[in-house]
């Protein structure tokens, strides 16, 4: 497999082929992310390249994909017409594909339009998985998201009119205590906008402070702290409690302090009671903070 720069994936494309469409991502700011900060810098592979990539996958695995991914850290900013023939060729590659999936971020949603994502969803394009981080303002401005939450739910929206999957990732904790509450009420307020438009996926994940980042810098001046492990749960409280559905939800990461997997609203007590009881252990229980290197 021909790659360049780091190899990020959702955990549910664990099982996909990986053929690499884009390098880097093109908005490169957020504070708390070290994904691509040491480059390489955005580019899109050129056509004849990543159907070259399809070409060799399929001579070995052909028959036997069933999913496709396709970094790096925006696949959607790459021009409709050569992301549509990628998708299009993929599918006669592998015959028993059942979906295509990338990455994206909200200003390239908005970017597309309906037209341009429903042009991709008829090519086969399937899921978007997009970093919506929180949906509170002045976190996004503070950690230079670069999108405001009408923005987000926008793009969520267009993404769903459009018939494509969309898996939204909240990061738990990026407000710090002061701003905990207003950011768990704000990003359950945008992913409630969102869902008015269709059923969606919400994966939770927890900050956690990574190298190479201003996040890390600013904890490290005394500008920032991080929530407690019971900080984090009543941020997730209030999200179970506030989200409408029907969605799914996971919290299925290591950097996550409880795991949690259901649908929304069937699930609501269930989830509420498993994060009642852990809410009850003490911080012990949970895991320590550190530093993070990938
Ligand atoms: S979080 Fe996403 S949009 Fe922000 S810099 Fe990292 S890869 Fe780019």
């Amino acid at each position: 497999m021909r790659y360049v720069g780091p190899i990020y994936r959702p955990p549910s494309e664990a099982d996909s082929l990986l053929t690499q469409a884009t390098l880097g991502c093109p908005h490169n700011k957020c504070t708390f992310c070290m994904t691509y900060k040491k480059g390489p810098r955005f580019a899109v592979r050129s056509l004849a390249e990543i159907e070259e990539d399809l070409a060799r996958a399929a001579q070995e695995l052909g028959p036997t994909v069933k999913s496709l991914f396709l970094p790096a850290g925006n696949s959607l900013a790459m021009p409709t017409g050569d992301l549509a023939e990628i998708c299009q060729e993929a599918h006669r590659l592998f015959p028993a594909l059942e979906r295509i999936t990338t990455y994206a971020n909200v200003q390239s949603i908005l970017a597309k339009g309906v037209a341009g994502l429903s042009r991709l969803r008829e090519a086969g394009l399937s899921r978007l998985h997009v970093g919506l981080e929180s949906g509170h303002d002045p976190i996004l401005l503070k950690v230079k998201k670069g999108v405001t939450s009408e923005q987000q739910a926008r793009a969520g929206r267009f993404a769903l009119e459009a018939g494509l999957e969309l898996c939204l990732y909240v990061l738990l904790g990026l407000a710090g205590p002061e701003d905990s509450a207003a950011h768990a009420e704000a990003t359950t307020s945008v992913v409630n906008r969102i869902n008015r438009a269709g059923p969606l996926t919400v994966r939770l994940r927890t900050l956690l402070p990574k190298i190479n980042t201003l996040l890390l810098h600013q904890i490290n001046k005394g500008r920032f702290s991080l929530c407690t492990p019971h900080e984090v749960l009543a941020e997730t409280k209030v999200l179970v409690q506030g989200l409408n559905g029907p969605l799914e939800m996971f919290s299925d990461h290591y950097t996550n302090h409880l795991n949690l997997a259901g649908r929304l609203p069937a699930a609501r007590e269930r989830l509420l009671a498993e994060i009642e009881a852990a809410s009850r252990l003490s911080t012990s229980a949970f895991r320590q903070d550190f530093v993070g290197t990938q």
